[in-house]
């Protein structure tokens, strides 16, 4: 008998998801399995939305952002007796193995399903946030830094032309990687991320003399974490007098066409963690470490 093997999405949905999903299918279909997707993450294993998946199913989603089968977060899912009835019906379809696209959260909640229910799951690591431990990528971090730079571009041609300073805030929760990142690859005038604690007034001087031989305006990226993005946008109209406008990227990072890159790695993640669970590796999370995959 043909082994089973489900797909689900957990936590905040990221553009290299679907990729994902048409890469599980093809390789599980080519290695001999029958693959499943569950709809809406654990919400989804709980009320038993869980089913057969095919070739029609990923034709064309590709260079679709977000997820087709959907994501959720559940809190029904961290009660053991939701996670029985989770677990029975993966049972009721013959699943024994589970793959989860998620973050730190999702992971936490799959041991524990792990330790309890034995079924087999092989994380892979998705968030814009770039902020799991033990993996230097994340699904979905480069389509993020691409929106970002659009982004940051756009703004720019305005803040030149009206001589404004712009304050552009970032995602990424508690890490300022994003920030960092579009920062140095947007040419940035100031960057503030929580890891590295800064005193904006240090930089007046050599703002000032930037002014002083001929520049028009600022741009400043901000992660959300520091919650000060008004804060700053004040200073640079009390300190500097530069009109000032603060721009609020959004849930527009979250979407867009996958980067070719966020394409090439939801192919390689699929592809260790099919291989991960038919070797019998049973509870792992996979990870992206100097150029090398590790477990
Ligand atoms: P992320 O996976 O992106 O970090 P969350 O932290 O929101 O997102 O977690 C996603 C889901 O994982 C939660 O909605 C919950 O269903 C499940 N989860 C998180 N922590 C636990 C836990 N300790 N036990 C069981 N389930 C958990």
């Amino acid at each position: 008998m043909k082994k089973k093997i489900a797909i689900l999405c957990s936590g905040g949905d990221v553009s290299g998801m679907n990729p994902a999903l048409k890469r599980f299918v093809e390789y599980a279909i080519a290695r001999g399995m029958e693959p499943y997707f569950v709809y809406h993450g654990f919400e989804g294993l709980i009320d038993n939305r869980i089913v057969p998946a095919g070739y029609a199913d990923v034709s064309g989603i590709i260079t679709r952002g977000g997820t087709k089968i959907g994501s959720a977060r559940s809190e029904r899912f961290k009660e053991s007796s939701y996670r029985t009835i989770a677990a029975e019906n993966l049972r009721s379809h013959g699943i024994g193995m589970l793959i989860v696209l998620g973050g730190d959260g999702s992971f936490r909640g799959m041991e524990q399903f792990y330790r309890e229910q034995g079924i087999a799951f092989c994380g892979i690591p998705s968030t814009i946030d770039n902020d799991i431990n033990g993996t230097d990528y994340c699904l979905g971090v480069d389509t993020a830094l691409g929106v970002i730079r659009d982004s940051i571009d756009q703004i720019r041609d305005t803040a030149a032309s009206f001589r404004r300073a712009f304050v552009i805030e970032t995602m990424g929760r508690n890490c300022g990687y994003l920030a960092l990142v579009s920062a140095l690859t947007s040419g940035a005038e100031l960057c503030l991320i929580p890891e590295i604690p800064a005193d904006i007034d240090e930089y007046k001087p050599c703002f000032i003399s930037q002014v002083e031989h001929g520049r028009d305006y600022f741009i400043a990226v901000v992660s959300e974490a520091l919650r000060n993005s008004d804060k700053v946008a004040a200073w640079f109209e009390a300190e500097l007098g530069f009109e000032t406008r603060v721009a609020v990227l959004g849930h527009t990072q979250r979407g867009g066409n996958p980067s070719v890159y966020d394409r090439l790695m939801a192919y390689r993640f699929v592809t260790y963690a099919i291989d991960a669970l038919s070797e019998g590796k049973s509870d792992s999370v996979i990870c992206y470490s100097k150029s090398h995959f590790v477990f």
